[in-house]
């Protein structure tokens, strides 16, 4: 049988009578709609000779044009490959030489900057804007004949996703039919969504999270959404009467709680609130319970694995875990220095096999071998421990451990002490070099706008919490927090900017 994604979508949804994505514009498009408009866009792709197994590149503003094309470009046989829209031509030259496209989808207003860009891999540029106009959707105007959906296999691509590039330069992960379709089906049944579900969907189409995570559930579950361009806390407290869940990053639960208006009969309608792509605060998640009567659900997902762990839809959602992996999901921590498989409780690196993981990384092979053990398991790079219930937790990304005079000091572990402080709003612990320890840990510290804290009593507080050679050398405070367009703290930017803070001192 044809596993082709669009075609196990049609499936699953047939003759579905039923609206699948709704705008505050008052645009209402039912799965008949995309269906047939999907069909109609995938022959005008082949028209333009995109080819199955040829990527589509898209740098496109969120929208249901934008959605339609993704589906198109995956029944057309070809891959489909979104590009963050926050990325300037110079960004968008590496992704389009490294991806090398047949063609390249983009806003209007960008098509003379792209155009040489594209050229130089002999790529055809069509354009396309949110609300539907541009040079491909009037090509799709009038292709009429509709022809069947490209026969895949299930490990042949779908998609590929550039990583979000927190730890470094972005890579592209090759994605399957089978990947994202296993993913969907599974958090679908694990979230329980059904065809009367109404999901808030405020967050990008060019990430997992949004695109594989939120699009793909809703739609394999016949579900609606209601597509925000943006995060908006007054427009999702409007829309919660009739929606039943979201999916944010923490930061719209931050937001949402910073409002007068997020009450118990606000959120009583809504059955699910989930959160992943960073890591929620415990204080979140009781400040959200306490307010609202929901306990959010925390999930753990990466562009090239989909998810691999969900808090449960019963039972425990524990504050500061992510959960239980995925029904056929496996996780394993390893030793990063042996690879041998730890204990309950012990530190080591996150690893997982299962459908939902990645075929590799797009034409990086030395990468992929090296992340793969010979058993099939990636190492994703994250640190965390499996709990004595089997709960995961993620300590912090490999590349963020502090090695402080021999010992390796978990960011998390600090941060969940200094977070816990009275007048710290969050805080981020790093290592600086430091010409004794060879990295000082260092904390940097947002302060909450009730009450004013300083280094002295941080340090205060943390004396006799923690071993002493995990205590920061240094408080440092901002602001807030320097992001990526996920919510995800970009610790090398805080590593840059107090790149001298110790040594600068001993000079
Ligand atoms: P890059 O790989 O390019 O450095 P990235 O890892 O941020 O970027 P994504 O694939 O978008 O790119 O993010 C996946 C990562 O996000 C995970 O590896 C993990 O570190 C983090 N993450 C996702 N969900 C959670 C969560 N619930 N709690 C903590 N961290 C999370
Ligand atoms: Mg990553």
């Amino acid at each position: 049988m044809n596993a082709n994604l669009f075609e196990r979508l049609e499936r699953s949804i047939a003759d579905l009578p039923k609206t699948a994505i709704t705008t505050p514009a008052g645009e209402t498009v039912s799965y008949a709609d995309l269906i047939a408009l999907a069909g109609r866009l995938a022959n005008v792709l082949a028209a333009r000779g995109v080819k199955p197994g040829d990527r589509v590149a898209v740098q496109v503003e969120k929208s249901v044009p934008a959605l339609v094309l993704y589906l198109a470009t995956v029944r057309a046989g070809a891959v489909y490959l979104p590009l963050n829209t926050a990325y300037t031509l110079a960004e968008l030259e590496y992704f389009i030489g490294d991806a090398e496209p047949a063609l390249v989808v983009c806003d209007p207003s960008k098509r003379e900057g792209i155009e040489p860009l594209a050229a130089k891999v002999g790529a055809a540029v069509e354009t396309l804007d949110a609300k539907g106009q541009g040079s491909l959707l009037e090509a799709a105007d009038d292709a009429s004949e509709i022809f069947e959906t490209v026969q895949s296999a299930g490990d042949d691509l779908a998609a590929i996703l550039y990583t979000s590039g927190t730890t470094g330069r972005s890579k592209g992960a090759m994605l399957t039919h089978d990947n994202l379709v296993s993913n969907a089906l599974t958090l679908k049944e694990v979230w329980r969504f059904t065809a009367d579900d109404v999901l808030i969907h405020a967050l990008p189409i060019y990430h997992t999270h949004g695109l594989f995570v939120a699009s793909n559930v809703t739609l394999f579950s016949g579900a609606s959404m209601i597509f925000l361009s943006k995060f908006d806390a007054d427009e999702i407290l409007g829309l919660m009467p009739r929606a039943t869940a979201l999916m944010g990053v923490p930061t719209f639960y931050v937001r949402l709680l910073q409002h007068p208006g997020l009450t118990r009969e606000a959120t009583s309608g809504m059955r699910l609130f989930v959160s992943g792509s960073a890591p929620l605060l415990a204080e979140t998640h009781r400040e959200w319970s306490a307010r609202t009567g929901h306990a959010i659900l925390e999930r753990y997902g990466m562009t090239e694995t989909n998810m691999n762990t969900s808090n449960p839809y019963d039972g425990d959602r524990v504050p500061g875990a992510v959960g239980l992996p995925l029904p056929g999901v496996s996780v394993r921590i390893t030793n990063p220095e042996t690879g041998e498989e730890l204990a309950r409780d012990e530190i080591g690196l996150i690893e997982v096999k299962g459908p939902n993981v990645f075929k590799g990384y797009w034409r990086m092979p030395e990468k992929t071998a090296s992340e793969f053990r010979s058993d099939g398991f990636f190492i994703t790079g994250d640190l965390g421990k499996i709990d004595e219930r089997g709960y995961v937790h993620i300590l912090g990304r490999g590349k963020d451990l502090v090695i402080t005079g021999g010992f390796n000091v978990y960011p998390k572990e600090i941060e969940d002490e200094i977070d816990a402080i009275p007048g710290v709003f969050e805080s981020a612990v790093i290592g600086l070099p430091h010409k004794d320890f060879g990295e000082g840990v260092t904390a940097v510290v947002v302060r909450s706008k009730e009450a004013g804290v300083d280094e002295k009593t941080i340090l205060a507080a943390l004396d006799g919490r923690l071993a002493k050679f995990k205590l920061p050398k240094r408080v440092v405070f901002v602001d807030e927090l320097p992001r990526n367009t996920m919510g995800k703290v970009q610790k090398n930017v805080l590593r840059e900017h107090f790149a001298d803070l110790y040594t600068a001192k001993a000079s």
